[in-house]
């Protein structure tokens, strides 16, 4: 039997048998339309002012659901993207495989989504006819472990709801009576605080390893527990992230990290196996050394963007990947260093080397690397505040995230928290007092006696 075949006919029973969707009606559940985004709204509306299905669905519903206020809205609809597009002036056709359709209000975008089948299955929507789109094999496709590499068959609604993730994620609200559609228990998962995947776990996993991440993460933002039988096989299938690209595995790094629950997500992940396979040298050195530094730093950072979220102030990428592989990169420059490299250049070499090894498990944007390293090679820079050094530094473009590095460096206790202190006070005092700081710093790498003597490269410490 030939890997796709086993797939198709392993496919949940969702997808065989015909799914009678339970309705919930607009007085038993709690969204109302003002709770939804007026943008979202006009969506709603204009496709169903049309003709067509007009549905919210998704992480929209779900969050509403459980009172929180969603990332964004999407919507699901029987209408193709070309008609979509043809309902709005302000839309765009994104996608190669699998088209959507994205209509912009400023910085809104609201997706709009036609119903999509699940794998296995030959177009059986009203709207096969009219794309050709009728034979499976043409489009969808399979890798040899059920990665699903293609997917752009259009289906029907309860079709739609059984190819979605988990049962959380698969309820319809019907902008034409605020009714919710659930065909596969997600409402009842949902009071009772349930992930659960959609079909059978192991083969829903093989298809998206993803999945995995985002149980986690739903699991872990939304205080919720991942259903026995979902969560059973998630160790043993771990190891199919390793063949994810490392772009998406980078997308879903954001979100995972980001999300305002890091530092329980951390855990979770790391408690699943799955952190290994999105920062492997940072698993390395957290499993090598317990009890040193890494093993707290990383969980204060997470903590710290967590905090940082939840008091709406910005957070970047650059910081939080600095700190995870921050303990691999001293790891290689200390190794450099034992061969004879001074300091500084140890770094920089050390640096390349794990953002390269990096970059095959999660792609990260240039733009975010140049921003880690230069993180990294000011922490040295700190201990050298005579003269003007001190206001230079200041002035320095990322100043600020490699001062707030520092600081966590010694509350994590890999460095004294004399420095960190100094710059704390540094920062808050007027010009007079910054001028007296300095005059008055003890001697050391902060302060030469000789002025006539340089100190070499050599007796610079990154771990200063
Ligand atoms: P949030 O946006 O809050 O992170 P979300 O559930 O909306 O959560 P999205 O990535 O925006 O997540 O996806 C929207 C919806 O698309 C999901 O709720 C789910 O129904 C479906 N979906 C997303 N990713 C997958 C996947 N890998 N497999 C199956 N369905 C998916
Ligand atoms: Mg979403």
């Amino acid at each position: 039997m030939s890997n796709s075949t086993a797939f198709s006919q392993n496919y949940l029973n969702h997808s065989v048998t015909k799914v009678q969707a339970s309705i919930i009606q607009a007085t038993a559940h709690p969204i109302s339309r003002g709770d939804i985004s007026n943008h979202a709204l006009k969506v709603l509306a204009g496709l169903h002012d049309a003709g067509y299905d007009s549905y919210l669905v998704g992480g929209c519903v779900r969050d509403l659901m459980l009172g929180r206020e969603p990332k964004d809205f999407d919507v699901a609809t029987n209408a193709l993207p070309e008609e979509v597009r043809r309902v709005f002036k302000n839309c765009r056709l994104i996608g190669r495989r699998f088209r959507l359709a994205h209509v912009y209000f400023g910085r809104e975008i609201i997706e709009v989504a036609t119903y999509r089948a699940p794998p296995g299955k030959a177009d059986s929507s009203d709207k096969a006819a009219k794309t050709g789109n009728t034979k499976d094999s043409e489009v969808h496709l399979a890798d040899d472990s059920g990665r699903i590499l293609r997917d752009n068959v259009y289906g029907t609604l309860e079709e739609d709801a059984v190819r979605r993730d988990f049962t959380i994620n698969a309820l319809y609200y019907n902008y034409a009576n605020d009714e919710i559609s659930d065909f596969v228990g997600g409402f009842d998962d949902l009071k009772n605080g349930l992930i659960k995947i959609i079909g059978d776990p192991e083969t829903r996993y093989r298809e998206d390893p993803v999945r995995m991440l985002r149980a986690i993460r739903f699991a872990s933002k939304l205080g919720l527990k991942i259903d026995q039988k979902s969560e059973a096989p998630i160790k043993e299938l771990s190891v199919l992230l390793a063949d994810v690209p490392a772009a998406r595995k980078f997308e879903e790094v954001l979100k995972l990290f980001h999300g305002g629950a890091a530092l329980n997500t951390f855990e979770a992940l790391r408690h699943a196996d799955l952190f290994q396979y999105l920062f492997p040298q940072a698993e390395l050195c957290l499993s090598r050394e317990v009890g040193h530094f890494p093993a707290v730093l990383i969980p204060l950072a997470l903590r710290n963007t967590d905090n940082r979220i939840q008091e709406g102030k910005p957070v970047t990428p650059a910081f939080l990947l600095a700190v995870m592989l921050w303990g691999s990169a001293l790891e290689e420059a200390e190794r450099l260093v034992a061969k004879g490299a001074n300091h500084q250049d140890a770094l920089r070499s050390a640096a390349s080397h794990v953002l390269r090894k990096q970059s095959q498990h999660t792609s990260i944007p240039k733009r975010f690397t140049g921003m880690m390293r230069e993180m990294w090679m000011m922490q040295s820079r700190f201990a050298f505040r005579n003269g003007q050094r001190a206001f230079r530094l200041m002035e320095h473009q990322r100043f600020r995230a490699a001062y707030d590095f520092l600081c966590l460096r010694s509350e994590s206790g890999e460095i004294d928290d004399e420095l960190c202190k100094w710059w704390t006070l540094f920062q808050e005092v007027d010009m007079d007092e910054r001028k007296e700081m300095i005059d008055t710093l003890p001697p050391g790498p902060g302060k030469r006696r000789n002025r006539k003597k340089r100190p070499s490269s050599k007796e610079k410490n990154f771990n200063v």
